[in-house]
């Protein structure tokens, strides 16, 4: 019962970013070339004269002796120019209006088109032989090129390369974590949440049962606002704070808080979104990210999952190609981080869930010096934690927090969150005015197994198995003392799961093997249940088989239960060594772990086959009620089994 998962918060802003150098748009560029390039074929188009043929031109034009001049252009055209004092002239009215403005158009006119000069000339002879020598026109022969086609046919390729280029390196972007919509010229920008002073409305009142670390970053907050009371004493203010604890325990929520506190802008980034597949962006980006910090400072930068970039270097350089990037990255962070002043204001916080996996160089005094250990709440912190999300619920008398909090070991601030959330979505579902007890419990069997999926197709004889399977698991762990208390059985599908069993675990620092091996037992229960009754074993049992398999393995290798074994444990705190690669053992040991953990497993087995044998007859009443109720409770089985024994030895 350690469901994990983020939650909605209810005081998260909607942030505002940022990332500079976007307002400017390229495509007015491109579109300024484009016309510039295009404008003397459209000056050409609204000049150019009306075509006509040469008969036309010898019957109607020629014999008017209208006709100024003849350009012939390129051996191919001839452009007829029309004397100006035609423009009143009805024939020629048309032809002498200009495109635009006032006067006569400055031709050509017409034209036509020659097949060749010679003949041309020669009809033009032949047209203008009763004409005078003044009477005469004029030809003369000129080559024209057309500049625009030919520079278009150069430039429009390189055009299109360089958008198609654009568009490829915005929609790689855009998929590779650079959320800002990277395009090739802000790809080294950093892509950080920048959330106004204004904006960031979280106080240390939203978060609950952080004490200690909620102390620790008390002082930074004084140190923001008041940092002369500090600095006049000749005291260096940390530079980074490394916050350290599973996922969803409230690192964002604190930092963010200390930005609210302190009411200073707030960067927010990921260790991922520096990792892009450029090569040199990461670093590129740090830098941008510290100087957009400069100048808002006084303010906070939170890099969350640094262990993205900040894992130990060198480390299996040669299993992966991104690993000098990701040095690269780092030793940005490291040099920015050493570069701006103990005092300059600008404090970095940074989250992680792997503290042993960092880079000893960036926890060094003068960067990350100081060390938050955030955990999982305890009884007292989940109520606390309760209380803030339950501000905005509208609730009934039912709800008893105390309860809640005791139905919810080894659940995170995120956890409750979302069964805050997730209960008021089911009281709106059941049209209710106001959200129950039930609703919450329902929110929270929902958070820990799943949806309930009653509409999953099982057979009876399915039914029946899964029915004996987790009666199995419930009788078993009723008996043995040291397994959690049940709380209740279902044979209801939800999730990936086809029944389940709820217990409540103690929140207990240290467990005995004998607790182990009780544990074991527990979760054997169904598979021997199923090989007691039906006399074949099912599928069923994977989820259980793996568990028992990784605890067994732990007992042995981890915590030294092993007599054979002895007192040696190759649990590697620093998660350094690739357990994949290199055993920290011999290949003998390796052979006799695997002995002592089958050998542990089979005795197990047995105990629990003996078990169930002899309460065979309580075994199956619990199946039937449960193939019956589909749900049974704590009291249900009190009322087959009686009172769960307890043990004169105290339980650890
Ligand atoms: P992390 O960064 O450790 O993964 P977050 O800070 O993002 O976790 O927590 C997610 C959400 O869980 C928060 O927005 C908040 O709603 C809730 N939460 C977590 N811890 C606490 C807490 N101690 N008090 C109140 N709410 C919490």
């Amino acid at each position: 019962m350690n469901p994990s998962g983020s939650s909605n918060s209810p005081q998260s802003n909607p942030p505002k970013r940022e990332p500079a150098g976007r307002g400017f748009n390229w495509w007015w560029i491109y579109l300024f070339i484009l016309t510039f390039l295009l404008f003397p074929l459209f000056s050409n188009i609204f000049s150019s004269g009306e075509e006509i043929t040469w008969q036309k031109f010898e019957r109607d034009i020629l014999p008017r002796k209208a006709v100024e001049k003849i350009v012939v252009v390129n051996n191919e055209k001839a452009e007829i120019y029309i004397k100006k004092e035609f423009a009143n002239d009805s024939a020629f009215k048309d032809v002498l209006k200009p495109a635009f403005g006032k006067g006569e158009s400055p031709g050509p006119h017409y034209i036509i088109s020659i097949g060749s000069v010679e003949s041309f000339e020669r009809k033009l002879d032949e047209a203008e032989k009763n004409f005078s020598a003044d009477e005469r026109i004029n030809v003369s022969y000129v080559k024209k090129t057309n500049w625009t086609w030919g520079i278009l046919s150069w430039v429009l390729p390189f055009l299109l390369l360089f958008a198609l280029w654009n568009f490829l390196l915005r929609r790689s972007g855009g998929m590779g974590g650079g959320v800002g919509g990277t395009s090739i010229f802000n790809f080294g920008k950093s892509t950080a949440t920048l959330i106004e002073k204004q904006k960031s409305n979280i106080t240390f009142d939203d978060v609950a049962g952080l004490e200690e670390a909620e102390m620790e970053v008390r002082e930074i907050v004084d140190f923001l606002k008041n940092p002369e009371t500090f600095t006049k004493l000749g005291a260096k203010i940390p530079r980074g704070v490394m916050l350290v604890g599973p996922p969803g325990t409230g690192k964002t929520l604190l930092a963010k808080a200390v930005a609210g506190e302190a009411q200073v802008p707030f960067f927010s980034i990921s260790g991922s979104e520096f990792v892009e597949m450029f090569v040199g962006v990461g670093a590129s980006r740090v830098r941008d990210l510290f100087k957009q910090a400069k100048e808002k400072a006084p303010c906070i930068v939170f890099i969350d999952e640094i262990d993205a970039i900040g894992r130990s270097r060198g480390k299996g350089a040669f299993l992966s190609g991104a690993n000098d990037e990701r040095e690269s990255t780092l030793n940005q962070l490291l040099t920015e981080m050493d570069g701006f002043g103990t005092n300059s204001g600008v404090i970095v916080l940074a989250a992680t869930n792997r503290a042993d996996m960092l880079d000893p160089a960036l926890l060094r005094p003068g960067r990350f010096d100081r060390h938050i250990y955030l955990e999982l709440p305890n009884m007292k912190e989940r109520e606390e934690i309760f209380k803030v999300h339950m501000r905005p619920l509208i609730m009934d008398d039912t709800i008893d927090i105390h309860f809640l909090a005791g139905q919810t070991p080894g659940f995170s601030g995120a956890d409750i969150a979302n069964i805050c959330n997730e209960s008021a979505l089911i009281a709106a579902r059941k049209k209710r005015e106001k959200i129950g007890r039930d609703d919450f419990l329902d929110a929270i069997d929902r958070v820990v197994a799943g949806l309930e999926k009653k509409s999953k197709i099982i057979s009876p004889e399915e039914k029946k198995i899964i029915a004996y399977h987790e009666a199995g698991h419930a009788l078993v762990s009723w008996l043995l003392s040291r397994v959690d208390p049940l709380v209740k059985v279902s044979i209801i599908p939800r999730g990936k799961s086809l029944g389940a069993a709820w217990y409540l675990p103690e929140e207990k620092q240290l467990r005995s093997e004998t607790t182990f091996t009780e544990h074991l037992c527990a979760t054997l229960g169904g598979r021997a249940a199923e090989d007691i009754i039906f006399g074949e074993v099912s599928s069923g049992a994977l989820d259980d088989l793996e568990k028992v398999t990784r605890e067994a393995y732990m007992m042995v290798t981890y915590y030294g239960f092993n007599k054979k074994i002895g007192n040696i444990s190759f649990y590697d705190s620093t998660g350094q060594r690739d357990m994949g690669i290199q055993k920290p053992y011999s290949e003998e040991t390796g052979k006799l772990i695997d002995e002592e953990v089958r050998k542990l497993v089979g005795e197990a087995y047995e105990r629990t086959k003996g078990i169930l044998q002899q309460n065979k007859e309580s075994l199956q009443k619990i199946a039937e009620l449960l193939l019956r109720k589909e749900i049974i409770f704590k009291d249900d089985l009190e009322s087959i089994l009686g009172k769960r024994p307890e043990t004169s030895v105290k339980k650890s």
